[in-house]
């Protein structure tokens, strides 16, 4: 298949990428490269026949009509956003414009491009936008986010990403778009911008930095590798049925502060050194409205199309920490030119924008 994929350069989306080159499909990565871009995620297939590039941002009408018909996919893999919490909280406006009103051009493009293939190949047409559990809010101690699950978003993030939701919804029923959603657990593994937990724990270690955990690390989230997620988004545009929602988790629920003294753990036998790294723990004022739970039911998923998770958290998490130790100089750049991992979406006492 010919693939266009938006944000390839990111986290999620360059496990995308690489993966589908692997299976044989033709690949277009669409990405407007902001801070979270990582060209060097793509250094194994940039040379590939199978792999293009354009420099697009999708808040950009024409952009991106002109990136989708140069494409001419067979199907839109959408995972371009901007997707730190912290980042939503301190400044909004960015989050609507790229995840709500960038989507919207997205969806014109589509569309417009569809409407002019021949019958066949529009029945065929994919497109699949890639969402987030944070859609559904909070949890209490019990229970499971299903497909049916309310929209109940707290951060600016999530609230943007509920209505990309919305609005790919809305295409398909309206126009006959024949669009799919995926709302995913968080995903840990190699290549994520050093801003989000997993990284920030590695990293924070490493540098011989406090290890900052919010309020009191109680909060718990489903974590998924990356690659388990990848593969469930080809298998959901390969097999899923149109119009429908499907939601993927890891099956591996943690509480931060057990996750972050996994963590440690795992970095003690990596690296020892003469103390552990949990002595670096240090917690920190909470995040304004901090989801306290997140759990997927992803049993969908496994019975329509066969997908579960295959990679066990403690493989994953060693994984990751052996990667971010053998790849310093992919995020020593980050740090010395982009993000020294200080704190984001303190509250009050940031700027307002
Ligand atoms: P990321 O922040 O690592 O990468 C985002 C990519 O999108 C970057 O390469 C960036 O340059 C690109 N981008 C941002 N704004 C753009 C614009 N206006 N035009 C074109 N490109 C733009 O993101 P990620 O963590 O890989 O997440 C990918 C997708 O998966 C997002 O839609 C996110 O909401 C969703 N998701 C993420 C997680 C997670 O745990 N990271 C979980 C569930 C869903």
């Amino acid at each position: 298949m010919k693939l266009l994929v938006t944000g390839g350069c990111g986290f999620i989306g360059s496990a995308v990428v690489r993966m589908a080159i692997s299976r044989g499909h033709e690949v277009t990565n669409l990405d407007a490269l902001t801070y979270a871009a990582n060209p060097a995620n793509l250094a194994s297939v940039e040379s590939d026949r199978r792999y293009h590039f354009i420099r697009a941002d999708l808040r950009n009408l024409d952009a991106t009509q002109a990136a989708v018909d140069a494409a001419r996919p067979d199907a839109i893999l959408h995972l371009a956003a901007e997707t730190h919490v912290d980042r939503s909280i301190d400044a909004p406006s960015v989050f609507v414009e790229t995840n709500v009103n960038g989507t919207a051009n997205l969806l014109q493009a589509a569309r417009a491009f569809r409407d002019r293939l021949p019958a066949d190949d529009r029945d065929e047409f994919r497109f699949l936008h890639v969402s987030t559990d944070e859609v559904y809010g909070s949890l209490g101690e019990t229970g499971l986010f299903s497909e049916t699950s309310p929209y109940q978003p707290n951060s600016p993030y999530a609230a943007s990403k509920a209505a990309a939701d919305m609005l790919v919804r809305s295409w398909g029923k309206t126009y006959g778009l024949p669009v799919l959603i995926t709302n995913c657990s968080n995903n840990y593994g190699p290549c994520q911008f050093p801003e989000k937990l997993v990284p920030m724990v590695i990293l924070s270690a490493i540098r011989g930095r406090p290890i900052p955990v919010y309020g009191s690390g109680t909060n718990v989230r489903d974590w998924l590798y990356v690659d388990d997620h990848a593969d469930a988004l080809l298998r959901v545009l390969e097999s899923g049925r149109c119009g429908e929602i499907y939601n993927i988790g890891g099956d591996a629920e943690m509480r931060n502060i057990d996750l972050v003294r996994q963590l440690c753990t795992l970095l003690d036998e990596a690296r020892p050194t003469t103390q552990s790294y949990s002595d670096l723990i240090t917690f920190v004022d909470d995040r304004p409205g901090h989801d306290h739970r997140y759990a997927i039911d992803a049993g969908k998923i496994d019975r329509e199309l066969g997908w579960r998770p295959r990679t066990d958290p403690r493989t994953g998490l060693r994984n990751t920490v052996k990667w971010y130790l053998d790849h310093e100089s992919w995020w020593q750049g980050i740090l010395d030119n982009r993000y020294d991992q200080e704190r984001l979406g303190a509250g009050p006492s940031a700027a307002p924008q």
